[in-house]
């Protein structure tokens, strides 16, 4: 066990509940991992914590083994053991925390939507910073993620940080604040965070329910640093319409707050190397893109018959933020133009998951459409390299990350402008706009005719103009979408906090 960096970098944990490949459930999980990967480049020594899921990619993971050190850790009055075991995962340290306790925390078979996840999550909370303190790492930057370990900041400054655990500045990163984790305000006792001290408007009472308590507004008022995913976003979510209940906390601590527009894993979204496709490709040879459209259309069943028909791509969770009443007009759309439309989705929603089942059945021998009604990693970088375009219709979109790897398989985004969609997507007809950075269609008005705005021209560019298409293929596959920026933003945010801290221990 390291207990500290070596080198002249920063000591950076991220305690999280998802990482790709090994826990991913959406881009959280990809961020996790490039983040990391992007620092650890830097020269940084990052630490990943994660919970031991029984349904994680184990194959993801290297040289994993158990650690001689067993972690106590308090919940609900008593003293649980966690077994803690360490693996490599892409380069990256990462331990995983596996609680004795006899509601099997994270041995359900899912890594979220459990009814007792605010109970698995701020155990997990607890237990990390419990791992941190008894293996005596200096850390000089925890980082936490979303609602799942915002417990970490109270409990880092109310129990750790008296505890001798001071090393530290927390930075806390929201990538979606429709999910914040309220409950009511006696469970937060449970991992031993104080309910009294902390059931305060100016702490974590819900600002909506004075009797409940809101993790996410905790975190930000206890982290140093709080930073959601894009600029954009990070203007919406202050304002009443798009704060979702938290935006008077967001605007009391903005010297705090900042937006950074997420990368992607370059390496793992690769058309040149990636393995998951029949034919490798890159920006000046296209050849093989349109030998995956080819591969994709045959292994769904779809007819082939002309290559020059588009081919409409849609990668989603199938929720009411991602715009499900546009995704369901898409595809009809899409036929009256002519299009294929191939959706791969999956719903956490009951009713949603249904009424897109119902749609899967009714076109499941139809030779222009797929619905493919589940989370399937490898069959998502098959249909990125054989999209021409990809569809986003968002309501709200904290960052997005389906359009950045669309254009980096050479798939022309159409996008609600949006949070990070309009961070990274510019409309080619809007002169407004450099001609250098248009890369795709936009809308504003989120009901059909808005959408087929947008759609509409992007099929008419396709059908009239195919070399001016190919060009625009070839410009977005050159856009630089690594985490390079973004992780200089990060490291110098989190420099910034750690130099303060120093001075002021230093103040007389
Ligand atoms: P969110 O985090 O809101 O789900 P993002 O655009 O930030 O949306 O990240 C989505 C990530 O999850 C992308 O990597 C996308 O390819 C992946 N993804 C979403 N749905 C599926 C699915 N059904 N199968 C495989 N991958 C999916």
């Amino acid at each position: 066990l390291k207990s500290s960096s070596s080198g002249p970098g920063l000591h950076v944990i991220h305690i999280a509940a998802e990482m790709a490949p090994v826990a991913k459930v959406g881009g959280l999980g990809d961020v996790l991992s490039a983040l990391s990967k992007a620092l650890q480049k830097k020269g940084h020594l990052v630490e990943i914590i994660l919970p031991k899921y029984d349904c994680m990619q184990y194959e993801c993971i290297q040289d994993l083994r158990v650690l001689d050190l067993v972690v106590e850790s308090y919940f609900d009055g008593r003293l649980y053991n966690n077994k803690i075991w360490v693996g490599t995962v892409e380069g990256l340290p990462v331990y995983f925390i596996e609680p004795h306790h006899p509601a099997k925390f994270f041995w359900r078979g899912k890594t979220y939507g459990e009814p007792d996840d605010l109970k698995r999550f701020s155990f997990f909370s607890r237990a990390a910073l419990e791992l941190i303190h008894q293996a005596s790492k200096k850390p000089d930057i925890i980082h936490c993620h979303d609602w799942q370990t915002a417990f970490v900041a109270p409990l880092y400054w109310d129990l750790y940080a008296p505890k001798g655990l001071n090393s530290a500045r927390i930075c806390f990163t929201c990538h979606n604040f429709e999910y914040q984790g309220t409950t009511t305000a006696s469970e937060i006792a449970s991992c031993g965070l104080d309910v009294h001290h902390l059931n305060r408007p100016d702490r974590m009472q819900d600002n909506s329910s004075p009797d409940r308590i809101n993790p996410v507004k905790g975190a930000i008022v206890f982290s140093n640093i709080v930073t959601t995913v894009s600029p954009t976003y990070a203007q919406e979510v202050r304002t009443s319409q798009g704060g979702q209940g938290l935006h008077a906390t967001l605007n009391d601590h903005a010297q705090k707050f900042v937006g950074i527009l997420n990368g992607i894993d370059t390496d793992a979204w690769n058309p040149a190397t990636d393995s998951h496709l029949r034919f490798q490709y890159n920006a000046d040879d296209l050849e093989g893109k349109a030998e995956n459209k080819k591969a994709l259309r045959r292994h769904l069943g779809l007819s082939f018959a002309d290559s020059r028909r588009p081919l409409v791509g849609c990668i989603t969770r199938l929720v009411p933020q991602k715009g499900v009443h546009l995704i369901r007009h898409a595809i009809y759309r899409a036929l009256e133009l002519g299009g294929q439309f191939v959706l791969l989705g999956s719903s956490p929603v009951p009713s949603i998951h249904r009424e897109f089942e119902e749609i899967a059945n009714k076109f499941q021998n139809h030779e222009h459409i797929r619905l493919i009604l589940k989370y399937d990693e490898a069959l998502s970088h098959s249909i990125y390299a054989a999209s021409d375009m990809f569809i986003i219709p968002s309501i709200f979109e904290p960052c997005g990350l389906t359009q950045m790897i669309a254009m980096r398989y050479g798939a022309i985004p159409i996008v609600r402008k949006t949070g990070g969609l309009n961070d990274s997507v510019f409309d080619v007809d809007d002169d407004t706009i450099p001609v250098q950075l248009r890369n795709g269609f936009t809308f504003i008005t989120p009901d059909e005719q808005g959408f087929n705005g947008a759609f509409d021209r992007a099929f008419n560019h396709y059908n009239s103009d195919s070399e001016g298409w190919q060009e625009l293929m070839h410009k977005v596959m050159n856009i630089d979408f690594s985490w390079d920026t973004s992780a200089s933003q990060y490291e110098e945010l989190y420099l910034q906090s750690v130099s303060r801290a120093k001075a002021a221990r230093c103040a007389p």
